[in-house]
């Protein structure tokens, strides 16, 4: 847990509906083509996020694209793998953020045969910023004062950072080349210092369904540990593989169009954190943009102008124009 992430998480919580009762969330798995399936991630109320899993059937078993933060996301994963039939036979990590990795241990004891690929950006994430986020994280545990499901969640991130080798890449994703994943060919695409210093992103060719990871994120872009200038080239290239369906790491699957909006949204938003423009002007314009994106409703509008606002000031700004992890020249 870092800081960062903390002071976006207690906005979140402040414009949640408090008077729903929490519940486990149930995720279940969604058909988007043949032979894929998203289990949607999701924010629930004084949680951390998830982060979508997008499943891809291969002649060898099952192709996972990340594993969630919590217990109900892996388990919706291996759920999905009994009810089929089908071994998981490759696990992919999109890039380190904990609500896309820490299902990685309980899969691989499940299906020990499942090697997980990655980029080798988790190394220096779990000396650096996830090390500092779990000291955060003891703090907070510390003083207490935070929702009891919060607590948790903080807790849960800590145990995963402590125990954080196990959350490593087996093969290390160190440039863009098709690969045959459980017998399935896929094109397993390196963008370095994007959303991360090195984030994973797929194109499967027979479904034309590209797996973006948090390259693509509502109702904000998430750039705690952003390189922009690196991110906006990763867009350009997604752009031009021919996909048909896009699935964001959080959020909705996405026609081309829709893409296409968020691209263009993207860019703007970042020359307009290079500018003199107010931050609340910056985010109104990108809310206004991705509007048709975004859940229906004034919760998420009200969440895409206040984030947006924090990672115009907190983020961008504050470390001239890239995020404080950013080691990109
Ligand atoms: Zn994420």
């Amino acid at each position: 847990m870092s800081r960062l992430k903390l002071i976006a998480l207690t906005a979140l919580a402040l414009l949640a509906p408090w008077s729903v009762e929490a519940q486990t969330p149930k995720p279940a798995a969604q058909a988007i083509a043949t032979g894929v399936w998203l289990i949607p991630g999701g924010i629930a109320p004084r949680r951390q996020p998830d982060g979508n899993t997008v499943i891809f059937a291969a002649p060898k078993g099952l192709v996972v694209m990340d594993t969630g933060r919590h217990a109900w996301q892996r388990q919706a994963i291996l759920d999905f793998a009994t009810a089929r039939g089908r071994p998981i036979a490759a696990i992919v990590n999109s890039h380190w953020h904990l609500d896309h990795v820490s299902g990685n241990p309980d899969l691989k004891r499940a299906y020990p045969a499942a090697r997980v690929y990655a980029s080798s950006a988790i190394d220096e994430a779990l000396a650096g910023f996830l090390a500092k986020g779990a000291e955060s994280g003891r703090a907070y545990l510390k003083a207490g004062d935070l929702p009891k499901e919060t607590l948790e969640d903080i807790a849960g991130d800590i145990a995963a950072v402590e125990a954080g080798a196990a959350l490593r890449p087996d093969v290390v994703i160190a440039r863009s080349q098709t690969r045959s994943l459980g017998g399935l060919r896929l094109a397993v695409n390196l963008a370095p210092d994007a959303a991360t210093a090195g984030d994973v992103w797929l194109y499967d060719p027979a479904s034309r369904v590209a797996a973006a990871g948090d390259l693509v994120t509502l109702p904000a872009p998430f750039l705690d540990t952003a390189c922009p200038d690196g991110w906006r080239e990763a867009l350009d290239q997604v752009w031009a593989t021919p996909f048909t369906i896009l699935i964001p790491g959080h959020g909705a699957p996405m026609t081309r169009a829709r893409f296409g909006l968020y691209r263009q949204a993207f860019a703007a938003l970042i020359d307009c954190a290079a500018s003199t423009e107010t931050k609340e002007a910056c985010a109104a314009a990108w809310t206004r943009t991705v509007q048709p994106l975004l859940e229906p409703g004034l919760v998420e509008l009200k969440r895409a102008q206040g984030m947006t606002e924090y990672y115009v000031a907190d983020v961008l700004r504050a470390h001239e124009g890239n995020s404080a992890s950013c080691r990109a020249a």
